[in-house]
């Protein structure tokens, strides 16, 4: 069997950011940080609901060199945009970031929201690299406020954990960035573990740790990128949104975390159809995300691949937030030997994820891009991810 690979240093890009860093500042960096991207193995639409997600933290990472100043100037660059952002810690609001740079410069702003003394620290430099590929759905937004988050958590020496250092990548993005999203991203990545997922309450904020064991039961996680993405996916995001808030309103409950699989009846009687529906997601995907734990530990991956497929039909037929590519991905990879399939992330493109045996990952690749060639569609981009560490300083 074959060791799991070790992420803690991720040697191309150290070298990449260190001399970057150094052409771009003239001098060396005080140090590096790196933390993960992610991928949601269950538990979609569920975080905005209060409910249960299961996120793990991929081998695939952002690498920050950072070195504080001794004024207050904050300056930042990045691989994926080269020309240095500048900025002083006296005009870092959120309305003064834009682009990019609102990602780490946010976080630099919240830190001051969670006990940073904004008005007396020191600037920064900072450049960033990234294999986390970006807009695929893995979160390479968490990745790169998470580096940042435990950068300047220990060169500002501020000692706030990880849990709360997720809440600042939130607000970074709420704030800075526009996005309203939860804190599920920036928690995988700031609190995974090697071969495990993070199992996230959104309500309560707590997590625990679930060993995967997927490479030991001889399985891979298949990621198939659409490279699709529609325009209606803000607005599709924001409806499905108000149907579940309109959803508990009317089932008199503060959120569908409250709903169980036993309501559902009733619901259906007090619901019109389209409400149902969407409600019926959420509420059976919460069970399946706790179905999926305890199933995880109790018999191990092979047995969790048909609430991965049952997922995918409820997101496909009660939530509507599926597209013909994603259908055709997650059909075409269970016909040539997945164990279970689903589309992951937001929706209305995107990726799909597929637990496949390691001997067939070559047979589902060539399957799904012979499918999506003969129907037309651009070719997807598939590749391995294994469940990997979270955020921190990299080893000297
Ligand atoms: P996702 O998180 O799914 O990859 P998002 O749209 O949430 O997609 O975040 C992507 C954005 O995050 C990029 O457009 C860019 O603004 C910022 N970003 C991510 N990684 C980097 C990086 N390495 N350098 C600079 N900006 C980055
Ligand atoms: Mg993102």
């Amino acid at each position: 069997m074959t060791a799991s690979p070790s992420f803690d240093r991720p040697a191309d890009l150290l070298d990449s950011v260190d001399g970057c860093f150094q052409t771009r500042f003239n001098h060396t960096p005080a140090g590096f940080w790196s933390a993960p991207g992610r991928v949601n193995l269950i538990g979609e639409h569920t975080d905005y609901n209060d409910g249960y997600v299961l996120p793990f933290a991929i081998d695939r990472r952002t690498v920050v060199g950072m070195r504080l100043r001794e004024d207050r100037l904050v300056r930042i660059a990045s691989s994926f945009a080269e020309e240095a952002i500048e900025i002083s810690l006296d005009e870092l609001i959120p309305e003064n970031l834009h682009g990019w740079s609102a990602y780490p410069l946010g976080v630099a702003w919240a830190l001051g929201r969670f006990g940073a003394d904004l008005k007396v620290a020191v600037g920064f430099e900072a450049f960033i690299d990234s294999d986390v590929p970006i807009g695929a759905g893995l979160s390479s937004s968490a990745a790169i406020e998470s580096a940042v988050a435990v950068a300047l958590n220990d060169l500002w020496r501020l000692g706030l954990d990880r849990r709360t250092l997720a809440r600042v990548g939130q607000l970074a993005e709420n704030r800075a960035v526009g996005a309203p999203t939860g804190s599920m991203d920036q928690s995988a990545s700031l609190l995974g573990q090697a071969d495990a997922a993070v199992f996230l309450d959104c309500r309560s904020l707590d997590s625990e740790i679930v060993p995967l064991g997927f490479q030991a039961a001889g399985l891979e996680l298949l990621i198939i990128d659409t490279r699709v993405s529609h325009s209606h996916a803000t607005g599709g995001y924001a409806a499905r949104r108000a149907s579940c808030e309109a959803g508990a309103a009317m089932l008199g409950a503060t959120s569908l975390r409250d709903v169980g699989v036993g309501d559902l009846d009733r619901a259906r009687e007090l619901l019109d159809d389209e409400t149902f529906r969407r409600v019926r997601h959420v509420v059976t995907e919460d069970q399946r995300v706790l179905d999926t734990v305890r199933t995880l530990r109790e018999k191990g991956p092979i047995a969790i691949g048909a609430l991965l497929d049952a997922s995918h039909v409820s997101m496909r037929d009660d939530f509507e937030i599926s597209v013909a590519e994603l259908d055709l991905a997650v059909a075409t990879a269970r016909e040539a030997g997945a164990i279970g399939a689903r589309m992951t992330g937001g929706g209305f493109g995107g990726a799909a994820i597929a637990l496949t045996p390691q001997a067939l990952v070559p047979a589902v690749t060539a399957a799904v891009l012979a499918a999506f060639a003969a129907a037309g569609y651009a070719a997807p981009n598939l590749f391995t991810v294994h469940a990997a560490d979270g955020a921190g300083a990299v080893p000297a």
